[in-house]
């Protein structure tokens, strides 16, 4: 439970800490579009359970591949798309940290 709490506050409050850093000029847009990129999270929808508190993401919903990640990069790396882009990276970053924390509470 406590691990859902927290993996939740990151997605919320890394992306406003980047935005805060790197995108100053334009903080709120910057933070609502990395906040827009959770929506990657609607490819759960199509699992069963659809949500599962002890199910990696990484390599398990058809987003979270790691071939389709490297589109992710590609869309950081471009400045039009860098938002989205990086959105996207920090949400995979986070949830590949939540199944190794996972990982580490079976241990
Ligand atoms: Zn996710």
């Amino acid at each position: 439970m406590i691990r859902a709490v927290i993996h939740l506050l990151l997605h919320v409050s890394v992306p406003a800490a980047v935005a805060r850093t790197f995108f100053a000029q334009r903080f709120r847009l910057a933070w609502l579009v990395m906040m827009a990129t959770m929506l990657v999270d609607l490819d759960h929808l199509l699992a069963n359970p659809v949500y599962d508190p002890d199910r990696c993401s990484i390599g398990f919903h058809p987003l979270h591949q790691y071939p389709i990640m490297i589109v992710y990069v590609a869309l950081a790396a471009w400045p039009k798309t860098r938002l989205i882009g990086v959105g996207l990276v920090i949400h995979m970053l986070l949830d590949g940290f939540d199944c190794l924390w996972m990982q580490y509470e079976r241990t």
